[in-house]
């Protein structure tokens, strides 16, 4: 195609996601992705997982490599934690393969709370905003409600097939201390639903052993457990039919007008393909679906196999953008290496009437930065990159069960998380003295979660491989593995103007393009978080010491909680860089992610963030690219026109 009316860059949960959409409502579209199509090799070489053998070895071992970066790219990293080696550094990536990090996510999928799109006027109404503001925070609502999500938060479920229980995940939040607590705020009444009906499209996931012993830990200490909302086709289903469950999500739009694109039956906007139940065989970690027809979800077994089908639409892997192209104030296409044989990049160029980008929060800013020289694409009041955030990986706790409990765990059964609980979403300051500007207040944690273990011979072989252990040392240490358990915290990682992406001055990668640089560190809020959470992850065991599993909650050998996140930890969630407002010199995108600067130019990944939750992003980054996509496709068919 000569000219396509989209231009899209990045093919994940937001590109794939709008792509399809715009294609399916008649537009032409350019689908470019850095990586190659992994998944291919599931049809070419016939490796269909076979449920007679549960073959570790050969399904999880001899996986082809992940793809989180394409050969030769880095980004590095500046910190002011000691702990931290400046410079390049392997983290922040996603997946660069065609699919991104929708082929190797965890599927954990959550819609995030109506408070969370309010959370400045939240802080506001309880007089935090400003001790916030003092700490170097930049907190601010998003220029959506939760309510303009909500429609499309349905149809995100039904292409994410998740599989849960959502009256379990309404009582999570109902029951929850800092729920009833914030009864009493104006704007909690004004905000949006935190129960809504609409059902999950698949039964929830089963309770694997590691997720009942959490559940009980967790139900014991006072948090109301609620089965892990997971985005793949619940075992024992019958097979999935995305169309049905499309059905479904139209007839809950409500009683307005659906808009444009939604107005169509679902046999129009989904074919009749279907997709099998999960077979349980925990391969998936980390990795794509092993199961026949796609059962754990992600845009390449979804939107990108509908748009296979669309013939103005064009797929293109292994197509590395590196400009925007931009002539008097109008983006022109893009410009990307087509990477098919690394050794011998060749430069092509697709015009577009617009173009979309949704490489991932780091990427997308890395994209917008590198075209146009002087000063960035979109970046006229130095937004870019700035409010980078990430999610607080590496606090959780862990728990090593007695010798007599071998063999309860078993690790290897489903895939990673089970079950969750909304009860630590915002914690009360009960460890700060009476009268400290802290004390007393809700702050904002997040999520627990129970975190299965990878399968055993993969751990076996990473502690080979990373450790040296071999013999009797590796016998004990996988004896231990085998007893453990693990809780993990997506504790929110508040927005800071100084946490951003920026181009590297002095690194470029294999081609000579500068690299991201990612400048983090935690602020006093992270820090007051870790302090609190210690006794509350503490109380999710004493349900064992009250039951006799455990002798001693203090023994590192029983119970091991982490003192803080680990700041390097980053990549596979990462948000904010193009901040979604209304006001342009504290934003890049508007509330349809269309830059302020550049009018034909919009990002959708979740770079839009403006805050990023204490939970997955995921289900988000699909819903408001669905709204987004909605729009344009309105506003293109209007008088007006999308200009
Ligand atoms: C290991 C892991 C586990 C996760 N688990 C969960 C989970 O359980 N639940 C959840 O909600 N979220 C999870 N996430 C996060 C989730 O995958 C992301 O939030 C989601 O994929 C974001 O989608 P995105 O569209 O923003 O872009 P990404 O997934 O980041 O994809 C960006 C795409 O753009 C491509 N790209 C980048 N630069 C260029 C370029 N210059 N030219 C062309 N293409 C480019 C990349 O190759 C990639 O395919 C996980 C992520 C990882 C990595
Ligand atoms: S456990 Fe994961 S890889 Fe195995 S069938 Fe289920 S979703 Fe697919």
């Amino acid at each position: 195609m000569d000219t396509v009316d989209f231009a899209v860059v990045g093919s994940s949960g937001g590109g794939g996601t709008i792509a399809w959409l715009l294609a399916r409502a008649g537009h032409s579209v350019f689908l470019a992705e850095q990586g190659p199509d992994i998944a291919e090799h599931l049809d070419r070489q016939n490796l269909q997982y076979n449920a007679a053998t549960h073959d570790e070895n050969r399904f999880r071992l001899s996986k082809p490599t992940l793809h989180r970066r394409t050969r030769g790219d880095y980004n590095t990293i500046l910190s002011s934690d000691p702990t931290v080696k400046n410079g390049p550094f392997g983290g922040a990536w996603t997946a660069s393969v065609l699919g991104g990090g929708s082929i190797i996510w965890g599927t954990w999928s959550f819609r995030a709370l109506p408070i969370d799109f309010r959370l400045a006027t939240h802080f506001a109404e309880t007089g935090q905003l400003d001790t916030l503001k003092n700490w170097g925070y930049s907190v601010t609502d998003w220029p959506v409600s939760y309510d303009e999500m909500e429609p499309f938060y349905n149809v995100a479920e039904t292409l994410l097939a998740v599989s849960g229980d959502r009256a379990a995940v309404n009582a999570s939040v109902a029951g929850s201390d800092w729920y009833k607590a914030f009864q009493t705020l104006n704007h909690v009444k004004d905000d949006g639903n935190y129960q809504p009906t609409f059902p999950f499209p698949c039964d929830h996931y089963p309770i694997t052993p590691i997720g009942r012993f959490v559940a009980d830990g967790f139900a014991a200490a006072g948090k109301l457990p609620a089965p892990l909302p997971s985005g793949m086709v619940s075992p024992g289903s019958a097979s999935y039919s995305t169309r049905d469950a499309i059905e479904h999500a139209l007839a809950a739009w409500g009683s307005e007008p659906k808009p444009g694109f939604w107005a169509r039956s679902a046999d129009q906007i989904w074919s009749d393909r279907l997709r099998d139940a999960c077979n349980l065989c925990g391969f998936c970690g980390e990795y794509l679906c092993w199961g026949k027809r796609g059962p754990k979800s992600s845009s390449r077994v979804s939107t990108i196999r509908e748009l296979q089908d669309i013939r103005h639409a064009e797929i293109r892997p292994n197509a590395k953008v590196f400009e925007v192209m931009y002539e008097n104030g109008r983006a022109t296409g893009i410009r990307y290496l087509d990477i098919s044989n690394p050794d011998r990049p060749r430069v092509r160029e697709q015009k577009a009437k617009y173009v979309i980008v949704s490489a991932g929060a780091v990427q997308s800013a890395r994209l917008l930065l590198m075209s146009e020289p002087a000063k960035g694409l979109g970046n006229s009041t130095d937004q870019v990159g700035r409010y980078a955030q990430f999610h607080l990986f590496g606090f959780g706790a862990t728990c090593t069960l007695p010798e007599k409990m071998q063999g309860f765990l078993h690790s290897e059964l489903g895939h990673t998380g089970n079950t969750m609980t909304f009860a630590d979403y915002f914690v009360q300051d009960d460890v700060s003295p009476a009268g400290s500007e802290t004390a007393g207040k809700w702050w904002k944690a997040g999520t627990l979660v129970s975190t299965a273990k990878k399968n055993p011979l993969d751990n076996a072989d990473s502690k080979l491989q990373t450790k040296g252990l071999v013999g009797r040392d590796l016998i004990s240490d996988m004896e231990r593995y085998n007893r453990g358990l693990e809780i993990r915290l997506t504790g929110d990682d508040l927005p800071m103007a100084r946490n951003r992406v920026d181009l590297d001055p002095s690194f470029v990668d294999e081609y000579g393009l500068p690299v991201a640089r990612i400048t983090r560190d935690f602020g006093p809020n992270e820090t007051l978080m870790f302090t609190l959470m210690q006794k509350r992850l503490r109380a999710c065991f004493q349900h064992y010491l009250d039951t006799g599993l455990l002798t001693n909650l203090d023994d590192p050998n029983q119970v091991s909680i982490a003192k803080s996140a680990i700041v390097t930890l980053i990549g596979d969630h990462q948000m904010g860089t193009c901040r979604m407002g209304d006001n342009p010199a504290e934003s890049v995108v508007d509330r349809f992610c269309r830059l302020h600067d550049v009018r034909n130019v919009f990002v959708v990944d979740s770079s839009v963030f403006p805050t990023g939750f204490g939970l997955n992003p995921m289900v988000t980054v699909m819903a408001n690219a669905l709204r987004v996509g909605t729009w344009i496709d309105q506003q293109s068919r209007s008088g007006d026109g999308l200009g």
